[in-house]
């Protein structure tokens, strides 16, 4: 089985997020700011593995929004850091706005 370094899950995800889109692959000042990582679809404290098929590309935002929830599909974890996000909102609202 091939063995996949990082430098092949981002270039396989073409230095995009996943879960949001965010490029960094056409400026540095997009790559630093974004501070794209390798993220772990379904997190290693449930039982994730470190197999390609299970890791992604994501921003450094989606990858804290989504922490170590439990999630088995990118399609999951859009939907867990889309709940997240509308709770900030709600607190950024009610906190920051008022
Ligand atoms: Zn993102």
């Amino acid at each position: 089985m091939k063995h996949y370094t990082n430098k092949d899950i981002y270039e396989r995800d073409n230095f995009t997020c996943q879960y949001c889109g965010w490029s960094g692959a056409h400026d540095f000042e997009s790559w630093n700011r974004g501070w794209l990582a390798i993220d772990y679809v379904k997190p290693r404290k449930h039982g994730g593995t470190d197999e390609h098929d299970n890791l992604v590309v994501a921003c450094h935002t989606c990858n804290s929004v989504k922490g170590s929830s439990m999630c088995n599909s990118v399609e999951e974890g859009k939907k867990i850091i889309t709940t997240k996000n509308e709770q900030w909102h709600k607190w950024f609202t009610k906190y920051v706005l008022y």
